[in-house]
């Protein structure tokens, strides 16, 4: 059995940025069903007992197992995605390493903030916006619908759920203010920089 794991923060402590009545649906609706139906479509079968990245490697690209991909994968990435934000009045700061790479990477941390928010603006239609590290430099990535950062051979560090239930009720079809406020706001640089060395 599946569990829903616990927020690390209060339905309201992403405000006004998220609001606590989209994270409440978020969290406590479209999360909560992804666990729910994971349990119903892996129950007596051989997944039953493996762990969630197990279940999405062995299941990635099979067409007749896509819905228990689907789900498995969403319950990862909603678990990546609350932890890569961090509280509104909480205190980000990038570490020097973290600091450095962005720079490498993108030249600056403004060239990086409208290169990530360019990305998860792209993703046509449902999916997610990872920055992440590839090799030792980081890197953009955009993946449709459940994909997940880790299939592709990198790291991730970060990442923006960019489906609508993510802003619409807060944003309505302005997904690029949605990105933004959360790059200016409430990214986890912690939850970064723990993934970028580990
Ligand atoms: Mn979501």
């Amino acid at each position: 059995m599946f569990t829903l794991n616990a927020l690390p923060f209060e339905n309201q402590a992403l405000e006004p940025h998220i609001s606590e009545k989209t994270l409440s649906f978020h969290y406590g609706k479209h999360h909560q069903a992804y666990v729910d139906n994971l349990n119903k479509l892996v129950a007596g079968t051989e997944s039953e007992n493996l762990s969630l990245a197990e279940i999405i490697r062995q299941t990635a690209g099979q067409p007749d197992k896509a819905a228990i991909f689907n789900n498995a994968a969403q319950v990862h990435n909603h678990d990546f995605f609350w932890q890569s934000l961090a509280p509104t009045n909480s205190k980000k700061e990038l570490s020097p390493e973290m600091s450095q790479a962005i720079n490498e990477a993108f030249g600056s941390f403004e060239n990086f903030r409208e290169e990530f928010k360019n990305c998860a603006v792209s993703q046509f239609g449902s999916g997610w916006a990872w920055l992440v590290k590839d090799g030792d430099k980081l890197a953009l990535l955009k993946t449709a619908n459940a994909d997940t950062a880790f299939l592709h051979g990198v790291k991730p560090l970060l990442v923006i759920d960019v489906w609508e239930h993510a802003y619409y009720l807060d944003y309505q079809n302005r997904r690029a203010d949605f990105a933004l406020a959360l790059i200016d706001n409430l990214l986890n640089w912690d939850f970064a920089a723990l993934n970028f060395q580990n």
